[in-house]
């Protein structure tokens, strides 16, 4: 589902290009990712791209008001082809300046399994939502479900 209310809320279809295409968009995009400042409460999942590619698990809000996630820069590196144009001529219009994107940014984390988190992350997951911890885990799979400490 392409969303136009926020900016590069895609799912991309195909499994995207076999190394990263750092341009003026992807930097300029990288440039405004680190401006933008985190929503809470935590979305609370993950977007997960095609490649496998993660997102954090929280959206982030650029200056100018525009919602983000943080796969946003791995979209425009290895899926450019799926970003709707309107949205990649925002993006070259962003007013942020250009950086070099991490690693981090162009290739989004590594997937990881509730269980494998740290103590604290799992934590502040919980912290972050005004849902029960049971909803929260609802989605894990059979077997991780929240044991009593
Ligand atoms: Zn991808």
């Amino acid at each position: 589902m392409i969303s136009d209310e926020d900016l590069l809320f895609i799912e991309p279809k195909g499994v995207g290009a076999s190394s990263a295409l750092v341009d003026t968009a992807t930097r300029r995009m990288a440039a405004a990712f680190r401006q933008a400042e985190a929503i809470q409460p935590y979305y609370c999942g993950f977007h997960v791209c095609v490649c496998g590619a993660c997102s954090g698990p929280q959206d982030f809000q650029l200056p100018n008001d525009r919602k983000i996630y943080s796969l946003c820069v791995h979209y425009l590196a290895y899926h450019p082809d799926e970003v709707p144009l309107g949205q990649l001529q925002e993006v070259e219009q962003l007013p942020f300046g250009e950086v070099e994107p991490s690693e981090q940014e162009l290739e989004g984390i590594r997937m990881v399994q509730y269980d494998e988190l740290p103590t604290e992350l799992k934590r502040q997951l919980l912290r972050g939502t005004e849902n029960k911890p049971g909803d929260l885990l609802a989605d894990q799979p059979p077997g991780s479900s929240p044991s009593s400490p």
